[in-house]
């Protein structure tokens, strides 16, 4: 079977299948024709070795985005990217505050 999200669930560059909990979504644009554009799902993905962002947008017709939509909510439940980036700023705030 062929997934929309197919192309962003293995990183290349580290030969690793990026796990559920790197993924997120949020909402971007498709052109839909010439001059046109219509708001639709976008998947980001994160790789848990390298950091490479990878993305997606959901386009085709509008049940498969409904569809879809609907399964990545299920299995993508994120809004925003790990945590990667948190760590980095913890310790940098500490670092100012002394
Ligand atoms: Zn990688």
């Amino acid at each position: 079977m062929w997934y929309p999200e197919e192309s962003v669930t293995y990183c290349r560059h580290c030969d690793l299948d990026i796990p559920n909990e790197c993924f997120w979504r949020g909402r971007g644009y498709m052109i839909t024709g010439p001059g046109t554009q219509a708001r639709t799902s976008v998947l980001y993905s994160e790789c848990p070795e390298c950091g490479r962002r990878q993305s997606v947008g959901l386009e085709g017709k509008l049940w498969f985005r409904v569809l879809y939509g609907w399964l990545w909510k299920l299995r993508y439940p994120n809004r925003r990217p790990p945590e990667r980036e948190e760590f980095v700023e913890l310790p940098r705030r500490r670092v100012s505050g002394e």
